[in-house]
């Protein structure tokens, strides 16, 4: 039978995958097992649905089948099966995901938890495998199908028997190599530590025959062994679980897993609420920002489970906007299975868990502030952006919330610094909380208008992002003290008696030279007068009113 080729690109995606996407080979059975999990899950979810498949959630499996002879690993499955069709589209086709078809098709339906979504999992069969087959039955058809392949250079299908629906995938293993064990993946202990490791919560049982000693009946000291299947997954979702038999690793993984990140999280939080709403949440910030974060196609919201059951994938009205950059889940028994998107908008019960979050994230964040700056500083750098909007948005209705949060750079540190920061070494007499605006912070230092405040060892945050100046506009003040701009008209600095009447006398002298100037400037300006503001430039703009020039600037080049 001739083989078929893989598409021409996936050939290449293939060879690249498999030596580069994954860093550890074991995930190759996570892989396998989270697939055959979405395959139950289609299977489960169309019985629920049509109702006529005569099958119940006790009669799904997994079951994991190491054969030392042949050195071959079998995950079997009695889920949804593939057609003839499917094999190919989905199995011959690398980066083409069924699972993400399906969950498009069923969005926001139902019991259904669907893992897959990228269309790469599969392929990590190779990184351990000579040679993969698969033998497959859908559900509802009369006829199974056979797929196997030994890796980029293709596949074949062809008809086979099986009896009942599901799939079966048999890895033969590579040979041992001085590096890698292939071997190992037979071990039991290996195989159940890697269940723990990262299946422990899929939803059905993972069984597999165990080999256990008992004694002899009849007898005191002599044993006896037999097999004995096991289900390896405790199926208690983690968040379930209680955090003091959790390790850092098992949220990182399932982080990494669940929210298809490859790196670890910069934060978790996983809380148990009792109350008028109970309520489990398990939420992260991720340590990168997203490639679409701060664009219109990304989708805010966490995951939202009724008594462990998936009713949204997105539920936006969990997060305010400003916190939009969470990852997570939630899980409530007092949320009701089919309650409709609508109505969960005007749930109560929904908005008290929304309220409770935003304060459990806010409390967090500033302990993180506090505790561990370096690491809050690379979060800020991710995200801040956010919260500064935050604050801007909905005529500064969430500023209280914000302002502790967010950080700017610092004239004095050369480093970002906090508002509560800044006023904390404010100067006795100094009235004002002063800031420069530009394009980079080493332009701002540069300014003019910077000069005297410098002289004076005022401290000024450089506002280096168009929201910035917005953003301090809409606080008007922090711990009761004003914001000003360092190009505003009057800086407001005390003057003693004898500077202010110096700075009069030379006014005085120099009223026909100004007057000349302004003159010769006409309605480019609207005054020219002397400051004392200036140490060693000649001359500086300022702005009347409450509107700096950079501000006027952002303004001008909005489009109307
Ligand atoms: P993903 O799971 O991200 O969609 P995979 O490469 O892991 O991508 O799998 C590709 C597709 O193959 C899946 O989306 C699914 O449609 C199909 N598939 C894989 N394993 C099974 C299985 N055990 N039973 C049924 N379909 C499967
Ligand atoms: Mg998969």
């Amino acid at each position: 039978m001739a083989k078929k080729q893989f598409k021409a690109e996936s050939k290449r995606l293939l060879d690249l995958m498999i030596n580069s996407i994954y860093t550890h080979k074991e995930i190759f059975l996570r892989e396998l097992i989270s697939n055959a999990s979405d395959a139950i899950d289609k299977l489960y979810y169309r019985s629920l649905t049509e109702g006529n498949t005569g099958l119940s959630r006790e009669d799904f499996s997994i079951t994991i089948e190491p054969n030392k002879d042949d050195r071959t690993l079998k995950i079997i499955d009695n889920g949804m099966g593939m057609t003839k069709d499917e094999l190919e589209k989905n199995l011959g086709t690398i980066a083409k995901s069924g699972s993400l078809d399906f969950k498009q098709e069923t969005e926001g339906k139902d019991d259904i938890d669907i893992i897959g979504q990228f269309g790469v999992g599969f392929y990590s069969a190779f990184m351990v495998s000579e040679k993969v087959t698969v033998v497959s039955k859908a559900f509802g058809e009369e006829t199974a199908y056979q797929w196997e392949s030994s890796g980029a250079d293709g596949y074949t299908i062809k008809e086979c028997e099986k009896e009942s629906n599901g799939t079966v995938i048999t890895l033969e293993l590579k040979a041992d190599t001085d590096d890698e064990k292939y071997s190992e993946y037979l071990d039991t202990y290996k195989i159940k530590n890697l269940i723990s490791r990262y299946s422990d919560y899929i939803r059905y049982p993972i069984q597999m025959m165990v080999e256990k000693q008992k004694l002899k009946e009849g007898s005191e000291d002599e044993y006896e062994t037999y097999s004995e299947m096991e289900t390896l997954n405790s199926m208690v979702p983690l968040w379930k679980k209680n955090k003091s038999e959790l390790k850092d690793e098992d949220y990182n993984n399932f982080y990494k897993e669940k929210f298809y990140d490859f790196t670890d999280p910069a934060k978790v939080i996983h809380t148990n609420v009792e109350g008028v709403t109970s309520y489990n949440a398990l939420l992260f910030i991720p340590s990168q920002t997203p490639y679409n974060y701060y664009t219109k196609d990304f989708e805010k919201g966490l995951q939202l489970y009724s008594s462990g059951v998936l009713i949204m994938d997105k539920c936006a009205d969990l997060l305010p906007d400003y916190f939009s950059f969470v990852r997570g889940l939630v899980d409530s028994q007092d949320l009701s299975l089919n309650i409709s998107r609508e109505m969960l908008q005007h749930d109560r019960q929904l908005k008290a868990i929304a309220s409770r979050l935003e304060k459990k994230i806010k409390n967090e964040l500033l302990t993180m502030l506090n505790t561990d700056r370096d690491k809050y500083v690379e979060f800020f750098k991710n995200f801040g952006l956010q919260l500064k909007y935050g604050i801007y948005d909905q005529f500064g209705a969430h500023k209280e919330v914000l302002q502790d949060l967010v950080m700017f750079h610092s004239s004095k540190e050369k480093a970002l610094v906090t508002l509560p920061e800044y006023v904390s070494r404010m100067k006795p007499e100094q009235k004002y909380i002063y800031y420069a605006c530009g394009e980079t912070t080493e332009k701002i230092d540069k300014l003019p208008q910077t000069e005297l405040l410098k002289d004076k060892d005022y401290e000024i945050l450089y506002l280096t992002e168009d929201i910035d100046e917005f953003a301090l506009q809409m606080l008007r003040a922090f711990d009761e003290k004003e914001f000003k701009s360092v190009s505003s008209d009057d800086l407001e600095i005390e003057e003693s008696k004898e500077e202010k009447e110096a700075a009069e006398k030379q006014a005085e002298e120099s009223k026909d030279m100004l007057s000349y100037m302004k003159e010769c400037l006409g309605d480019k300006v609207t005054e020219v007068r002397l400051t004392q503001r200036l140490k060693s430039h000649p001359v500086c703009l300022t702005a009347k009113g409450g509107l700096s020039i950079d501000m006027e600037k952002v303004l001008n080049s909005m489009p109307v």
